[in-house]
């Protein structure tokens, strides 16, 4: 699944090749799943609008819509603007191709630019999510951790009697943390995924968000040289990926001090840790 650095990545990627683009066309799939907003609806925000610009919010990837041609009403031209939101789930990709290459299998909306190319969905699970909304109106929930101040952030995190672990992961609190960042932003943090986030001291946790922000922002750094194979290739190239220190490293030695780093399952989900390094 991609997760926030890699749906950033995208979402800038898409921003310089179909921004000031025009959507003359939708054609959306029969597949129930990824419409989340009724067909009709996504169509209609969709067609003859301008893409003012793409991009992340939380996890997801955000199309500003304005309507083309459209003289402006009572209420001014904001009234006609939407946004196009789309969640890529598990297995979901945007395409930017020419119109005449071959349509794959799992493709749920096809949308016609006024540049001549098209812009696809693609996603074979099907856990990937299209919505609208009138502009401003998403809500992605939760704060923005690269955004995030450690005030508010200390406000969200000090006296939760969960793991500090599953906290991290809890999207009404930070939007866009998953499984991988949050262990890694824990080991930078000398902080053990289990311990209670009530119990963590006001200083680690400022330790924590900047770790936080650090990992994030160098997965970034990194998936920002394959932009273009993501988003326009056969996407099986996928990321240059961070070096985990801790994730999916069960039994491997610590790389600061050689333990073998643990598996353990909180909320069902793996998370793993040097019993050394992290308290
Ligand atoms: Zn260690």
């Amino acid at each position: 699944m991609p997760e926030l650095p890699e749906v950033e990545t995208i979402a800038r990627g898409l921003a310089k090749r179909v921004s000031g683009d025009v959507v003359e066309s939708v054609w959306l799939g029969q597949k129930p799943e990824p419409l989340k907003s009724p067909a009709r609806e996504i169509a209609a925000a969709l067609e003859h609008s301008r893409i003012a610009g793409v991009r992340r919010m939380g996890k997801h990837i955000v199309f500003d819509l304005e309507k083309n041609n459209v003289r402006p009403t009572k209420l001014g031209a904001a009234s006609t603007a939407a946004q196009w939101i789309v969640h890529l789930g598990m297995s979901g990709r945007l395409q930017v191709c020419e119109p005449q290459a071959e349509v794959l299998k799992h493709t749920h909306a096809i949308l016609k630019l006024a540049s001549g190319r098209e812009l696809r969905f693609v996603d074979p699970r099907r856990f990937g999510r299209l919505s609208v909304a009138h502009a401003g109106g998403f809500d992605a929930g939760g704060i923005e951790p690269l955004d995030a101040d450690f005030d508010h952030f200390l406000t969200l995190f000090r006296g939760r009697k969960t793991p500090i672990k599953s906290a991290l992961l809890n999207q009404k609190l930070l939007r866009g943390v998953g499984n991988i960042y949050a262990d890694e932003s824990l080991f930078r943090a000398a902080i053990r995924p289990r311990r209670r986030a009530s119990t963590i001291t006001r200083d680690q946790l400022g330790k924590l968000l900047t770790s936080v922000k650090e990992v994030l922002r160098e997965a970034i750094a990194l998936g920002g040289s394959s932009i273009s194979d993501y988003v326009d290739a056969d996407g099986e190239e996928g990321f240059f990926q961070l070096q985990h220190r801790v994730y999916g490293r069960e039994g491997e030695p610590c790389l600061v001090c050689k333990t073998p780093i643990k598996r353990i399952v909180i909320a069902g989900r793996s998370s793993h840790y040097c019993p050394n390094c992290q308290k």
